[in-house]
């Protein structure tokens, strides 16, 4: 009789395709899956799984753990949550090349020291020979490219700054990347005009990649920016993905459904378009990206001082956790006075922003295109916004189980499942590649 290390007895399992869930076994032996259905042999552990669920290691499809995964390569924060498989670039801001994607670390790892690597395969192969415990899929950073091939000003790309850019993506896409990201509120991705981000995206063509997009605007003017990312999307020949998909600033609440249908539009006439999510009604930036010109205005909407929460300040801890408003009135100064302080001591700084509401959250949630994406910022330090650690607890506990948003099988359209209607499995299949919390790293998303 086979023996295994570990066997999962009578738990419901859902095997990630959106399916109903049927009780079985599951076997692990080693760092694998061995069997799942009815499993004869014994375990040297055996867990009672009757109320309890089983499924493969989750996706963070919009992650920032370039660095993270270098320098805190036991990812604790996404594994503890169930990630097995991270994918890193986003917002324009990737892991090559080198000297441009250190200043971008330096925001999110301020004291760290990362060894050097060459290009998106010296990345890759970094990340090869020194494994983190998750899966890493990256994306080519359209702003870390801009930044390499001609720094950080607000100018048009002359042919020249054109061909060094598309080399640097051409790099990433030999070097298995998934796609280009772009962050379009912040510098310098927010210099790009559309035609800049057809062309690098149109890199993509052919390979299956996509072009992930923070969108040019998140508040009043979210469907022109939906817009633009389809329009580069149907111009470059490639998929697109909505980062973050939001309404943010209540100014722009509610706009999530028309954006939904725009999005509903362009696969009605064949472009692959999704979304991602993180499953909180507050979002998380640097200051700089939310306070402009003295004003708390920008891409992510008009927002109040009292929703801007200081997450990170390292030289000034005594700020973490405090409101734009309340330091201001400590300080006996403005607000924008209090954010411009801020800014000139800690111009990494970062915040929690309360700019959506709960409906636009569980809109974009329901839609059968959206995927969960963490975004969270991995700096450790600090007080970091809750995605980072608790996404998928969330989207599991509170969404599907508590508010029935999703059924635990994530499957918006399906009726939710209770245990007592839960088939008795005879057979399950048994997904010979899925891995159970061991190391590992590949350049791919499996
Ligand atoms: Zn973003």
């Amino acid at each position: 009789m086979a023996r295994y290390d570990v066997v999962i007895r009578e738990v419901s399992v859902l095997d990630g395709t959106g399916g109903a869930a049927a009780i079985g076994d599951v076997a692990i032996a080693g760092d694998r899956i061995a069997a799942v259905g009815v499993v004869d042999g014994a375990g040297d552990a055996t867990i009672d799984g009757r109320g309890l669920a089983v499924a493969p290691g989750f996706i963070d499809v919009h992650s920032h753990d370039d660095f993270a995964a270098v320098l805190h390569p036991d990812l604790a924060f996404k594994v503890a949550g169930g990630v097995t498989t991270c994918i890193v670039g986003n917002c324009g801001m990737g892991a090559a090349p080198y000297t441009a994607a250190m200043r971008m670390a330096k925001t999110f790892h301020p004291r760290a020291v990362l060894p050097e690597w060459s290009g998106y395969a010296g990345y890759a192969a970094h990340l090869e020979s020194t494994p983190p415990a998750a899966n890493v899929g990256f994306l080519v950073g359209h702003g870390t490219a801009r930044v390499a091939a001609m720094g950080s000003k607000r100018v048009t790309p002359t042919s020249a700054d054109m061909a060094a850019m598309r080399a640097i993506v051409d790099e990433g896409v030999a070097a298995g990347a998934l796609g280009l990201s772009s962050g379009l509120i912040y510098a310098p991705g927010s210099f790009a005009a559309t035609d800049e981000l057809i062309a690098l995206a149109a890199c993509f063509r052919g390979t299956g990649g996509l072009y992930a997009t923070h969108l040019r605007d998140e508040s009043v003017g979210l469907l022109d920016a939906v817009r633009e990312a389809i329009a580069i999307g149907e111009a470059a020949g490639v998929r697109v993905q909505i980062s973050h998909h939001k309404a943010s600033g209540r100014d722009a609440w509610g706009l999530v459904g028309a954006s939904l249908a725009l999005i509903a539009d362009a696969q009605a006439r064949g472009l692959a378009v999704a979304a991602d999510q993180y499953p909180y009604t507050a979002g998380s930036t640097v200051l700089s990206a939310v306070f402009r010109d003295g004003r708390f205005e920008s891409g992510l909407g008009r927002l109040d001082p009292a929703d801007v929460v200081v997450a990170s300040a390292p030289d000034h801890p005594a700020w973490e956790g405090r409101t734009i408003a309340a330091l201001a009135a400590t300080l006996g100064a403005t607000a924008a006075e209090a954010a411009a302080h801020v800014l000139a001591a800690e111009p990494g700084a970062t915040v929690v922003v309360h700019g959506m509401c709960e409906d636009d959250v569980r809109t974009v949630m329901r839609h059968p295109t959206t995927m969960i994406g963490s975004d969270g910022i991995p700096t450790l330090d600090g007080k970091p916004h809750p995605r980072l650690y608790g996404t998928f607890a969330r989207v599991l506990g509170h969404y599907a189980r508590e508010l029935g948003v999703l059924t635990l099988a994530c499957a918006p359209d399906a009726a939710r499942t209770s245990s007592s209607s839960i088939p008795r499995a005879s057979s399950i299949a048994a997904p010979s590649k899925t891995r159970i919390g061991r190391r590992r790293a590949s350049t791919r998303c499996s």
